[in-house]
């Protein structure tokens, strides 16, 4: 699974080159432009959220089989999906980026290393102009494929963890997952790949753990991504056990100001109400500068948001992907000047924007309402009150085994 985050590419100018930094869009040799859309709004931030040409990040998971069944995974992954798009149908939807000029890709699933063509894929992508960044669990990075993936400038490679040591990580994803993932990053790092991105998903029990992450990625030359746990898939049920608590959010917060360099996707932005600004545009890109294409072609207005209130078309549609992107109503709607709602009187909604939009609907809260996880208190006793209306998933390709969280036998978090 993925978000906003990181891949090997030039910023062609200014402006764009800003908005691709602020979302952890890449900063190294790809000559490709974004093109911004004649919005006559001013400030960069306002100007995303009228919306681009293309999106700065897209996400594409390529398949929703996986071998891990990770507690909380964002998409439910586990069993391939049979109307999964053909070889020929991704690599027309390829062609469609390149054409769009949308200059990188975060490839995601379920994990994507189980398809087949998948290799073949990312070769089409890269011979295409599109550079690609992938998600993946490890398990299929040996050490000729990460000595073929340290060859190439425009491939960069996400190593999915949740915690520091085995106990930690493998409670959310399996047992001896933590291994794989380590054995990979050491593939990597032996191949000379510097710079690929460990990346964790924030819970109330790795928090404590940032530093040790932290130096993890430093032994591995790698860089460290930190992400916000959504209640998305099957993270809508664990959400409630492993959301952070309120005072691991300040601890995190001052951790991530004193760290400009720790990738983040921008997806802690909701904390930003804590005081000074975190590096980032500090405001929700669904539709306006993200999306995702999932397995099977259809269109959703970010990764986290796999529901049918924000599907907003399918590549296999006549006009394809550039057709939704540009034209579909959701998006348009996505666009426009949203309201505040509860949040109006609040003196931190310019740097909240009252968070995350996924984070709210998977909860129950309305989408103008405060963040379920609001730093000031508000989002707490909402999340209580809805929890018995939350919407059911609408896509779960879970494997019919219950996926339960495995005993932790590990430290207590710090708070
Ligand atoms: S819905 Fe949440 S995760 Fe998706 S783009 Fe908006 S803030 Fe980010
Ligand atoms: S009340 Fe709304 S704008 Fe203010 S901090 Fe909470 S979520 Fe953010």
């Amino acid at each position: 699974m993925t978000d906003t985050a990181v891949a090997p590419t030039t910023p062609p100018d200014t402006a764009t080159g800003s908005a691709a930094t602020a979302l952890g869009v890449p900063t190294t040799a790809k000559p490709h432009s974004l093109v911004l859309s004649p919005v006559k709004r001013s400030g960069l931030a306002e100007q995303l959220k009228a919306g681009l040409d293309a999106p700065i990040c897209l996400t594409w998971e390529l398949t929703y089989a996986c071998n891990l069944q990770c507690i909380h995974c964002l998409s439910s992954s586990g069993r391939r999906d049979p109307r999964e798009l053909t070889t020929t149908e991704a690599e027309a939807v390829i062609d469609e980026l390149q054409r769009m000029q949308v200059f990188y890709i975060n490839i995601g699933g379920g994990e994507p290393t189980i398809r087949s063509d998948f290799w073949h894929l990312i070769d089409y992508a890269t011979d295409h102009g599109v550079g690609v960044k992938f998600s993946t669990n490890g398990s299929r990075i040996d050490a000729s494929v990460a000595r073929r993936l340290a060859a190439s400038d425009y491939v960069d490679v996400q190593i999915s963890i949740d915690g520091a040591d085995a106990a930690t990580n493998d409670a959310v994803r399996g047992e001896g997952s933590l291994e794989v993932a380590q054995q990979a990053m050491k593939h990597l790092h032996n191949a000379g790949f510097k710079g690929f991105k460990i990346s964790v998903v924030m819970t109330r029990h790795n928090i404590a753990q940032v530093d040790e992450l932290e130096a993890m990625a430093a032994r591995f030359d790698a860089e460290l991504r930190l992400t916000r746990f959504r209640p998305s898939g099957r993270g809508a049920d664990s959400w409630y056990q492993l959301h952070p608590t309120e005072a691991q959010q300040r601890l995190l917060y001052r951790w991530l100001l004193d760290r400009p360099e720790v990738l983040t996707g921008d997806s802690f932005f909701h904390l930003s109400a804590l005081g000074e600004p975190l590096p980032g545009l500090n405001l929700c890109g669904a539709g306006r500068v993200v999306c995702l294409i999932d397995p099977i072609g259809d269109v959703y207005a970010c990764p986290f948001v796999l529901h049918d209130e924000f599907r907003a078309g399918s590549v296999r549609d006549h006009g394809g992907f550039q057709r939704v992107w540009q034209h579909s109503e959701l998006f348009a709607e996505l666009r426009e000047p949203q309201s505040a709602g509860a949040c109006a009187s609040c003196g931190h909604f310019d740097a909240c924007q009252g968070g995350c939009m996924a984070a709210k609907f998977f909860t129950g809260i309305p989408l103008d309402g405060p963040d379920p996880e609001c730093v000031l208190g508000h989002g707490e006793p909402l999340v209580d009150a809805a929890r018995s209306a939350r919407p059911s998933l609408a896509l779960d390709h879970s494997r019919p085994s219950p996926v339960k969280l495995l005993a932790r036998n590990h430290r207590a978090a710090r708070t």
